[in-house]
């Protein structure tokens, strides 16, 4: 066994705390699912039909434990929240079909897609990619990972969002255009997945814009539930 030398530290290596344990959930990539609601899909002027899903990814250390505050990011007027599931992955693969998908799930848990929706909406009048809208520092804060044996149901469950109290997005999985047996069915195939991965399988109806200050809550019932503060510009 050869051990690496590095010219500095590494950076430490990504991850998100796991309800009822002190080991933590190490991160390898996220995935994030687009459009995978139809009542979202009409509200962003998109058709809902049964298109293939698509995919955009932010990188590992933009998760962030929960509760915490995220500062108001830069070069954005226009910061959106989307409630989102989280699927944690535990085991890798490759065209992993449909039925065996959830012998890979390690967990699941619920998070925000933290969107700077002008330069998202710039950059697909663009043709631009979307990372700057979605990849930005802390754009995914996550509630801590629920091993899969406690999850009572990733295919129905009470998905919603409140800010300052007041209820902004409310669907349930079951509206789910991809599920998440077929979503990570078809990522499998244009990516190996790896332990550590997670993916966030899309939003509901009703995203809108937060500013310094404001609350965040939400949750998936019987998954979790998570609390961010939006904090002065940073
Ligand atoms: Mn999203």
């Amino acid at each position: 066994m050869t051990s690496e030398t590095y010219a500095f530290e590494p950076p430490k290596q990504a991850s998100l705390a796991i309800k009822g344990s002190d080991a933590r959930f190490p991160i390898r990539r996220i995935f994030c699912v687009g459009r995978n609601y139809e009542a979202h899909a009409i509200e962003m002027g998109k058709d809902p039909s049964r298109e293939a899903p698509f995919f955009f990814t932010k990188p590992a250390d933009a998760a962030l434990d929960t509760p915490c505050t995220v500062p108001y990011p830069p070069l954005t007027e226009n910061l959106h929240y989307e409630i989102e599931l989280i699927i944690a992955i535990g085991k890798g693969g490759a065209i992993i079909a449909v039925e065996d998908v959830m012998d890979h799930v390690w967990g699941a848990s619920v998070g925000i897609d933290l969107t700077r929706r002008d330069l998202q909406n710039e950059a697909k009048t663009m043709g631009r990619p979307w990372d700057w809208g979605k990849a930005f520092d802390n754009s995914a804060p996550i509630a801590p990972i629920v091993p899969l044996a406690d999850v009572p149901s990733v295919e129905s469950a009470r998905i919603w969002l409140a800010v300052n109290g007041e209820t902004k997005q409310d669907a349930d999985l079951a509206d789910l255009i991809w599920s998440v047996r077929e979503h990570v069915s078809i990522l499998s195939r244009a990516m190996k997945l790896a332990p550590g991965d997670i993916i966030m399988t899309g939003t509901p109806a009703g995203v809108g814009a937060i500013v310094a200050g404001d609350v965040v809550t939400g949750g998936v019932d019987g998954i979790g539930t998570l609390e961010v503060t939006i904090g002065p510009r940073a």
